[in-house]
């Protein structure tokens, strides 16, 4: 649907989303080209180009990338920037809070090392293991919520996925991170993986993580076994879930269930 469409027209409604680029130099740049490919890495979503470079957009806390099919109606509340293909649909960024970013990276080298220096590996890399997430977490006093949460230590894990793998996992999203065990570092590599898998199954949430490119709503937020379940009964002990604010995002944990 997007891959191999050429780009014949862009229009960004925010400058705000490309800068530092100038709006008609970022319009001009992109018109022409032929997406190669439209994949997403971590909170990235990367639309390879014929000539080599890539359009990255980075969804930051609210951004969201839709497909919009030809005719049907385009968002146009917290639209950024829109994107046709010849083929007649286009792409829209929405991002209420304007955080969400749109940059070219000119060469597929510069873009493994822009990508390489924010983004840990993914979750289902195999790289992304116990031993490995006992050394980032080792000696570090921040919440191991915000361990999980850190790009540069595994892309791609929102705030849902992270209470629900902290919940499975039977840790305490507050928990400093210094004390989680080499176990409880395995435990939690295995979580994160299932958590997503329980959400790719259900679509993603449509809440305030994930939706995919073609604008799917799912039906994940009707599984959670804590986040958003504040009062409600912990599905292993029944005590009421909790919610506080941990690592700068509002968190739910079982207070029975979960160790600090
Ligand atoms: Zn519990």
């Amino acid at each position: 649907m997007v891959e191999g469409g050429l780009i014949d027209q862009v229009e960004v409604t925010d400058a705000r989303w490309v800068a530092p680029a100038s709006v008609k130099a970022f319009e001009k740049k992109l018109v022409g080209r032929r997406v190669l490919r439209l994949g997403r890495r971590g909170k990235y979503f990367v639309a390879e180009l014929d000539d080599g470079s890539a359009l990255v957009m980075h969804l930051r806390m609210t951004g969201n990338l839709l497909y919009i099919p030809e005719g049907d109606p385009v968002p146009e509340a917290h639209l950024r920037g829109q994107i046709w293909l010849a083929s007649g649909g286009s792409l829209a960024f929405t991002d209420p809070r304007r955080f969400g970013t749109a940059e070219l990276i000119s060469t597929p080298d510069a873009l493994q090392d822009y990508l390489g220096a924010r983004l840990g590996p993914e979750p289902f890399d195999e790289f992304f293991d116990g031993p490995y997430l006992y050394t980032r977490t080792h000696g570090r006093k921040t919440p191991i919520k915000a361990v999980l949460l850190d790009q540069r230590v595994v892309a791609g894990v929102g705030n849902i996925y992270a209470d629900e793998a902290l919940f499975r996992a039977r840790v305490a999203p507050q928990r400093r991170a210094a004390r989680v065990t080499r176990a409880q570092a395995e435990l939690l590599t295995e979580t994160v993986q299932d958590a997503l898998n329980a959400g790719i199954d259900a679509k993603g949430a449509s809440i305030d993580d994930f939706r995919d490119a073609y604008g799917v709503k799912g039906s994940f937020q009707d599984q959670f076994l804590v986040h958003r379940r504040e009062g409600l009964p912990c599905p292993e002990c029944d005590t009421p879930v909790k919610k506080i604010r941990c690592a700068g995002r509002g968190t739910y944990y079982c207070p029975a269930c979960q160790k600090n």
